[in-house]
């Protein structure tokens, strides 16, 4: 049996700094209030809240007495509106959103200024995007999964940080040929740790026999990452924990490449890694 892991593993750095925020937080403070599920990952949250994290999804779900405490904003960044409500519901707002993912909001918010109309490659109802949204002009913005015919000449092209590079281009080239734009310009504004565990992942599963994708059910790049893996290898899963394990067959020959979602921890990696050794041990 031969294991394969990925070089880029756990989170990513946006996660990194949002989850190592809020673990100093509650060391500082016993109660940390965090806006948004920090991670898409049900055992990060289940930990985070024993630590003492409370979760809140609705600016309706803020408790009458939170003027005294504190609140994180998670990786994906929020819109204006929301950042300044907590402002007045809580006595601190740390913000945590990842710095690609300001840069970007920058990026739009000037090039807007200078007269562009903005069209970006995302899923309309995505956090990060709801965030871009609430942060610059709406009325020179459009939010877009396929190419669409429009009116203004001027356009800024984006991308969501997280989709897929050749997704993005295809989506480029479609918005260029039934347009007719005097100025167009394209930002390739993906996030490079996503691109890298792409890549990763399309040469692990094109050489191995069995591939694990550990991530939660719910995280859309580490279902992407499932998808690459499901093209190329036929026995590819997308799990959780080591506990979903029992349910494989794993053989003494399987080729085994391991990747995780960006919202994953090192420790469901390294619990997954004990599992196979102790495996291959058995099957010695
Ligand atoms: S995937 Fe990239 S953009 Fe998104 S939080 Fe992680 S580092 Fe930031």
């Amino acid at each position: 049996m031969e294991i394969n892991v990925a070089k880029r593993t756990g989170f990513c750095s946006g996660v990194q700094l949002a989850y190592n925020q809020v673990k100093n937080s509650i060391v500082d403070r016993n109660k940390i209030y965090i806006y948004g599920e920090l991670v898409h990952n049900k055992k990060v949250i289940e930990e985070l809240n024993r630590a003492g994290a409370i979760t809140i999804t609705e600016l309706d779900d803020i408790p009458d007495d939170s003027i005294n405490e504190t609140v994180i904003i998670r990786a994906h960044g929020i819109s204006k509106s929301e950042k300044d409500f907590l402002k007045k519901r809580f006595s601190k707002v740390i913000d945590m959103t990842c710095p690609i993912v300001t840069n970007l909001v920058k990026y739009v918010k000037g090039k807007q200024k200078d007269g562009f109309f903005v069209i970006v490659y995302g899923k309309p109802d995505h956090p990060e995007i709801l965030g871009l949204k609430g942060n610059v002009d709406e009325s020179k913005l459009l939010i877009t999964l396929s190419p669409v015919k429009i009116p203004q000449r001027k356009i800024l092209i984006v991308s969501q940080t997280t989709m897929g590079e050749e997704e993005y281009k295809n989506f480029i080239a479609g918005m260029v040929n039934i347009n007719s734009f005097t100025e167009v310009l394209i930002r390739d504004t993906i996030c490079s740790e996503t691109v890298l565990r792409e890549k990763e992942t399309l040469e692990l599963s094109k050489k191995s026999t069995l591939m694990l994708v550990i991530g939660g059910k719910n995280s859309s790049n580490t279902q992407k990452l499932y998808r690459i893996s499901k093209k190329y290898c036929k026995r590819a899963y997308h799990i959780e924990s080591d506990e979903e394990l029992k349910e494989i067959v794993i053989s003494p020959q399987d080729k085994i490449g391991i990747v995780t979602g960006s919202s994953t921890p090192k420790s469901e990696l390294n619990k997954v890694l004990e599992y196979l050794r102790q495996k291959k041990e058995d099957l010695s």
